[in-house]
């Protein structure tokens, strides 16, 4: 990366690919801090839109849009990681060209995109994971033992369970891979784990690393449903996660946020998935840390590094709103609207649809999940 130490000021231009909810709580905050937000996708009056963002609507494959957009920018960042691996030699060849700072840098996006090449990296840094086979045709699924059940995911592309499947036995994921056009999947042993968490961590270009202790991860159809900060694990778990979590970010040279996801089994952690990015479980730091992750992501862009030994952060349960449009229902949550200790962030989509994420709770406070949102 070129420009690796150079400050970033208050009145540039800061880009980010992806034009979402996090993309959108990054800009409230650079914007707070007097930068202009543009932001690129080709999705139209997004959440990050209506935060104000200036928005350039083009395909992630429109080139010339693409450079145009990255020319008018002084640093650059990523929302989103499922960005086509042409559109990422673009941003590699504009920012060679004119010294454009990006980060986190784009081989950690291409590393976290593909399942195969991250659990690759994973393992060749001493992180553990499930087992997995990658297939790229149906000869791998032949020569193969395959344990059932398994799940099956896209090698690339699939988020939020999409793209994601269990299988009970070899004829119905045969039948399955048949009908697929393209055989670019990963096949998983189950993990038998006990809770799932994350650490979400910022290192700034000297290699300083700051980082929140893990929250605790409970999902519904794959997604995320509820994040309690910090996780209820031992501090053993929590000692190997955070160990992970700064190996992981030393290996990738990383320069901004990251969220690691693990299964933890028999007292020990199994890494699932990175995200490059702030993180759904990282949303409590909004409310209940001084330096929320958004504001990370701000600083580790702009090489502005923190001077503290370490993050703070109070309990919290992050429950996010999914699949309906809170106005409509916003009568049935008057009582947490008048409290002062739940915080609403909602994040403008047009419409809900079954599993968009359409806002998020923040309950600051040390009530269980049942108690701070009863059913
Ligand atoms: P992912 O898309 O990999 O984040 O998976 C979404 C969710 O599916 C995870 O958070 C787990 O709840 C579940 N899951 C994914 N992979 C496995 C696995 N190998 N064993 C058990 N559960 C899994």
């Amino acid at each position: 990366m070129k420009n690796e130490n150079t400050l970033i000021p208050s009145k540039s231009v800061l880009g980010v690919m992806g034009s979402g909810q996090l993309g959108r709580m990054f800009a409230q905050k650079a914007k707070e801090r007097g930068y202009t937000v543009k932001c690129y996708s080709p999705e139209e009056n997004s959440p990050a839109a209506k935060a104000g963002v200036i928005e350039t609507v083009g395909d992630y494959e429109d080139y010339p849009k693409l450079k145009s957009f990255l020319r008018s920018i002084d640093a650059l960042t990523f929302e989103f990681e499922n960005i086509p691996a042409k559109a990422l030699y673009t941003i590699e060849e504009v920012s060679r060209e004119t010294g454009l700072r990006v980060s986190p840098s784009v081989e950690s996006i291409r590393i976290s995109q593909n399942r195969f090449l991250e659990k690759e990296f994973f393992n060749r840094n001493g992180l553990k994971t499930t087992a997995y086979l990658y297939l790229n045709n149906l000869d791998g699924l032949y020569a193969n033992q395959i344990k059932f059940p398994c799940i099956l995911k896209t090698n690339q592309f699939g988020y939020d369970g999409k793209g994601q499947g269990k299988f009970q036995n070899f004829s119905e994921l045969e039948f399955f891979l048949k009908s697929q056009k393209n055989v670019d999947h990963i096949i998983e042993d189950i993990v038998n784990f006990s809770c799932e968490i994350s650490v979400v961590a910022a290192r700034f270009s000297s290699g300083k690393i700051l980082y929140y202790p893990p929250s605790e991860n409970t999902h519904k159809n794959h997604i995320l449903d509820f994040s309690i900060h910090p996780a209820g694990v031992s501090e053993t778990i929590k000692k190997k996660a955070i160990e992970a979590t700064q190996i992981l970010l030393t290996a990738l040279d990383y320069v901004g946020v990251l969220a690691l996801e693990f299964f933890v089994s028999n007292e020990d952690v199994i890494c699932n998935e990175f995200a490059p990015r702030p993180h759904n479980s990282g949303h409590f730091s909004m409310d209940a840390a001084r330096i929320s992750q958004f504001e990370l992501q701000l600083l580790t862009l702009c090489n502005i590094e923190l001077d503290i030994a370490k993050l703070e952060a109070s309990p919290c349960v992050m429950k996010n709103i999914i699949g309906f449009d809170f106005s409509e229902k916003e009568k049935d949550y008057l009582e947490f609207l008048k409290k002062n200790d739940y915080r609403l962030h909602l994040y403008q989509k047009d419409q809900a649809k079954i599993g968009r994420k359409m806002g998020h709770w923040n309950y600051l406070g040390n009530k269980s999940y049942l108690d701070a949102f009863p059913e």
